[in-house]
């Protein structure tokens, strides 16, 4: 029997006012396993009201006093760390042991964070004369969160930690496709005494619940990570009402690998960089450019090394790759490995769907992709397709990689491979990307600004960027 899930408004478990449920598959076996409410303006109204009734006591209570309840959730995470880590995995398809390293110990992460981040924030002085300056910042209110489903607890955790750290309270909505960890984060949200209204979390789809959430004119700021096109919309709610909002979004990432880089290193990371939670992570390469005098010998390598990877049972050790999240998105990676074919590209390896016994065999399992042969300009080498598919191109000059890697409409992340160092700071500075990794990736320190340029996203969050992003700060003057 798939398990019914519920709202979590005001602390309980509250069923959609209009009884309707949306059925969630398993992407592991393609079964139904639980369904989800489909929850309407009518919910978001609910726990909207039940987040602005304890805003006033929440916002009042000190740094400490928060940092403590935050603590206590990071540590129910953790105790629940094997429970949290089997769920995502079920719900959204990444190995177990993925979810066990590192997604789930960075939801506590993220709360440890801003827990302490909070004790340590200073606000300004500046005497002149006869008067004082000073700010004074002060939590907004009801902030709405919206997170997808490549990354569930990481990302939703990530906005929740330094909303309600500041001082705000919260509504949130997961993604309908993974709602597992959300659901049993209300749990633990509970045991850790947070108190309730604080944090309320609505399910259902984004036209319905999302849109409620991002129009509602009492939520004055949005924090959103999805894609590019739900951000415009997400926009366009937000424009007229003057809302807050922070966008992180889509991307094109582009790891420039030159000749002089420790090769095998290279390889190795850059595998990893394209296929990790089956390439579905906004962070992942999917456009490699390579130096001409070692492209045929990185892309020998980057193929076999690629040939290793075990796509399989997510719950077994020795799987790197497990299914794609949903049916419907396996079908639109395959129609992009289909479009390189058309678009003259060569599928290297992968670009089919493996042989897996059952229960896996109702999974969407997809073999790890690698492309040769394409143009800069052909729709592979633009769109996201946000799955395990990456395309390998060589390049001449310095100038010219610096001219493919910038020349799409997004800006996420790019990597950098060599050994010289002005080179490596000089291509860095040039790539028109929010994050650039040299000689490594996805080496993430919270404090740093994270965001993306370009169409790949608004504002910056991270560090004292989620303390401005989540806080009003007004400057008080005053004669002394
Ligand atoms: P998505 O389709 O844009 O959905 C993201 C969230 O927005 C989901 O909760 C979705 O709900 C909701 N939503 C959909 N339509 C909405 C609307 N009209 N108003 C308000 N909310 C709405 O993205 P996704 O497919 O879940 O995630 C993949 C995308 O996220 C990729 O583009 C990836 O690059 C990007 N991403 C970016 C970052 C970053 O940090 N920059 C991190 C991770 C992922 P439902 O799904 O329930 O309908």
């Amino acid at each position: 029997m798939p398990k019914k899930l519920a709202n979590y408004i005001n602390g309980q478990e509250v069923a959609p006012r209009s009884g309707r449920y949306l059925e969630n598959y398993s992407p592991v076996t393609g079964e139904v396993y639980s369904l989800v409410p489909d929850s309407g303006a009518e919910d978001v109204n609910d726990a909207v009201a039940a987040a602005r009734a304890i805003f006033p006591w929440w916002s009042q209570r000190t740094p400490e006093q928060r940092s403590q309840v935050l603590l206590k959730i990071a540590e129910r995470i953790e105790e629940s760390l094997e429970d949290l880590a089997q769920a995502e995995s079920f719900d959204q398809g990444k190995p177990v042991h993925l979810a066990r390293e590192l997604e789930i110990p960075r939801a506590a992460k993220n709360f440890r964070y801003f827990a302490t981040k909070i004790l340590h924030t200073e606000e300004m002085a500046r005497p002149m004369g006869n008067y004082l300056s000073y700010t004074h910042r002060a939590p907004l209110g009801v902030a709405g969160l919206i997170s997808p489903w490549n990354l569930p607890l990481y990302l939703l955790t990530w906005k929740i930690a330094p909303a309600i750290a500041c001082g705000n309270t919260v509504v949130c909505k997961p993604s309908e496709l993974t709602p597992m960890t959300a659901y049993l984060l209300g749990e633990l949200l509970n045991e850790a005494g947070l108190p309730h209204g604080v944090v309320n979390i609505i399910f259902g789809s984004g036209a319905s619940a999302g849109a409620a959430l991002t129009a509602h004119p009492e939520v004055p700021l949005l924090s959103f990570t999805g894609g590019t096109a739900t951000g415009r919309k997400v926009l366009e709610n937000s424009i007229p009402r003057f809302k807050r909002t922070s966008l992180e979004l889509g991307g094109k990432n582009a790891a420039v690998v030159f000749a002089d880089c420790d090769l095998s290193e290279a390889v190795i990371t850059s595998v990893r960089a394209a296929f990790q939670n089956q390439g579905e992570i906004c962070l992942c390469n999917s456009r490699i450019l390579v130096e001409e005098s070692i492209y045929e010998k990185f892309v020998e390598k980057f193929v076999r090394t690629t040939g290793l990877i075990h796509v399989g049972d997510p719950t077994l050790k020795e799987t790197q790759m497990g299914p794609l999240v949903s049916r419907e998105h396996r079908e639109k990676v395959l129609s992009y490995i289909k479009l390189a074919a058309d678009e003259g590209g060569t599928i290297a390896c992968g670009g089919s769907i493996p042989e897996l016994p059952a229960p896996l065999k109702g999974g969407y399992f997809l073999n790890p992709t690698v492309i040769t042969g394409l143009t800069p300009s052909c729709r592979v080498m633009q769109e996201e397709i946000f799955g395990p598919v990456v395309s390998i191109v060589p390049f001449r000059s310095e100038e010219e990689a610096i001219e493919i890697a910038n020349g799409v409409e997004y800006g996420l992340s790019a990597s950098v491979w060599s050994r010289d160092v002005g080179r490596a700071h000089r291509v860095a500075q040039a790539l028109e990307a929010a994050t650039v990794w040299v000689n490594c990736w996805m080496v993430r320190d919270l404090a740093m600004p994270f965001g993306g340029a370009k169409h790949s996203g608004l504002g910056r969050e991270g560090g004292d960027h989620s303390i401005e992003f989540f806080t009003e700060t007004k400057t008080i003057c005053l004669q002394v």
